[in-house]
């Protein structure tokens, strides 16, 4: 059954993080599903058939099928999708990790190859690409597409050519021993292949400041928080930082907010930002951009209330009354598997593949086999990396899907033995 065959109801109050996870991930998956905010404890007992509003059953999912779910986890709510599953087989020829734009595409040229192909996920199918409202630099998509519409797409594209995918999983551990590679998932499940794609991405950067993880979900939203767009109507909004996905954030909430202030710490867009996307915003009238400025301070008991912005030519601080932070900061890799097993990762942990291993000619210790890596393989033979968690990767969606079709092709090489 498709995403989209689903509609769910999900009620709740407003400034709820459960409820923020939960939008986030229905929203990230392409499943339709209606939010019904909950303003008084009649409402909640009419409606929800709770208590009242401080009823710690809420959220509430109902399903089309009658289903209600009360507080569910993300895990449940896959369940009950039918998503969550267990390997089908003992062994794979391929697994990857991570279904972002990498990840989907390697699973769909791995299994229209022949490959018997799992992908491991630890969240929400579709990765970065699937919190951007509208990708619009991805070939033959004239008009721009949403991140999560193509993700599905990608997803039921893979699933026919006998993909399985295995969500909210997280690979753990690797150890690669005789030509397979065993991955440990977080709950302990082993997944055997024969060849091994990490395309686990990058996770976002935080500003590390005090308050900062009690606000999560509840003002301040890591990445560009599609699904809560319409609750910034006529607020003011702050995205922080430079890149792309800042200016899409920025783009997409200005349909909503008054006001969108981007937040940068140098001293234009025009360095870090595609030019159409600087032309837009230049000349959106609710857009303003604070460059060479940080944001030193959060406060909000509960949900975020205002923020501290000091300007660093000036050195001075103001506070600002928002309820909406989002932070597009870019990201760091997670690749600490990688380092356990030897495999060479760069000073900021990205994984090192093919002639990037070479230094003068040389093949690295580790390296075992008489022949060079190929162009996506990392030091341990067998093991590729593709996308935005690949040292000197360019960040881009196209780019991810070019890297997991062409780690596909190397896979065949490593398994014909050549
Ligand atoms: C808001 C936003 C807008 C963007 N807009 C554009 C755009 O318009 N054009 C463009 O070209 N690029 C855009 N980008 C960049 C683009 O989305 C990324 O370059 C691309 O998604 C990288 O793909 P990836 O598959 O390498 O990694 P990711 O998209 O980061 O996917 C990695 C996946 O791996 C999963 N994962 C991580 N660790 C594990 C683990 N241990 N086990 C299992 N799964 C794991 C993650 O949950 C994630 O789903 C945007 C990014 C963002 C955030």
């Amino acid at each position: 059954m498709s995403a989209k065959d689903h509609i769910i109801k999900l009620y709740g109050t407003r400034g709820s993080a459960t409820a923020y996870s939960i939008r986030d991930f229905l929203q990230r998956s392409d499943v339709p599903f209606q939010w019904i905010e909950l303003a008084s404890d009649e409402q909640a007992r009419a409606e929800a058939s709770v208590a009242g509003l401080a009823d710690d059953k809420l959220p509430v999912c109902l399903f089309d099928d009658g289903t209600r779910l009360e507080r569910p986890t993300l895990r449940q709510i896959t369940e009950k999708l039918g998503w969550f599953r267990n390997p089908s087989r003992a062994e794979y020829d391929l697994a990857i990790y991570g279904a972002g734009p990498a990840g989907l595409s390697a699973a769909v040229y791995g299994a229209s190859e022949g490959l018997k192909t799992v992908v491991i996920e630890r969240s929400a199918i579709g990765g970065q690409a699937g919190t951007s409202s509208r990708i619009e630099n991805y070939l033959g998509f004239p008009d721009g597409i949403p991140g999560a519409d193509l993700a599905e797409r990608a997803r039921d594209q893979a699933c026919r050519f006998g993909a399985e995918f295995l969500v909210m999983r997280e690979g753990v551990r690797g150890e690669f021993v005789a030509g397979k590679g065993i991955g440990t998932l977080a709950d302990g499940t082993k997944i055997v292949a024969r060849a091994t794609i990490c395309a686990t991405g990058v996770n976002y950067r935080r500003l590390n400041l005090p308050n900062e993880d009690s606000l999560v979900g509840l003002g301040v939203y890591y990445g560009a928080g599609m699904s809560e767009a319409s609750f910034c109507k006529g607020q003011h909004v702050f995205v922080v930082g430079g890149g792309n996905s800042a200016g899409q954030a920025a783009m997409h909430f200005s349909q909503y907010a008054s006001q969108v202030s981007i937040v940068i710490r140098g001293d234009s867009l025009r360095k870090t930002l595609s030019e159409y996307l600087v032309d837009r915003i230049r000349s959106s009238p609710n857009i303003e951009v604070l460059s060479q400025t940080e944001i030193t301070a959060l406060d909000g008991n509960g949900s975020l209330r205002a923020i501290t912005l000091k300007d660093k030519r000036t050195g001075e601080s103001r506070t600002v009354d928002t309820n909406h932070l989002f932070l597009c900061l870019g990201g760091s890799p997670h690749t600490q598997w990688a380092q356990d097993v030897g495999i060479v990762r760069d000073e900021e942990g990205y994984l090192v593949t093919g002639p990037d291993l070479l230094k003068d000619g040389k093949r690295p210790p580790i390296w075992v086999l008489d022949r060079d890596p190929y162009y996506l393989e990392t030091s341990m033979p067998g093991v590729f990396a593709a996308g935005d968690v690949r040292h000197g990767s360019v960040k881009r969606c196209a780019s991810a899907v070019g890297e997991g079709a062409m780690a596909v092709a190397f896979v065949h090489r490593y398994l014909a033995g050549a």
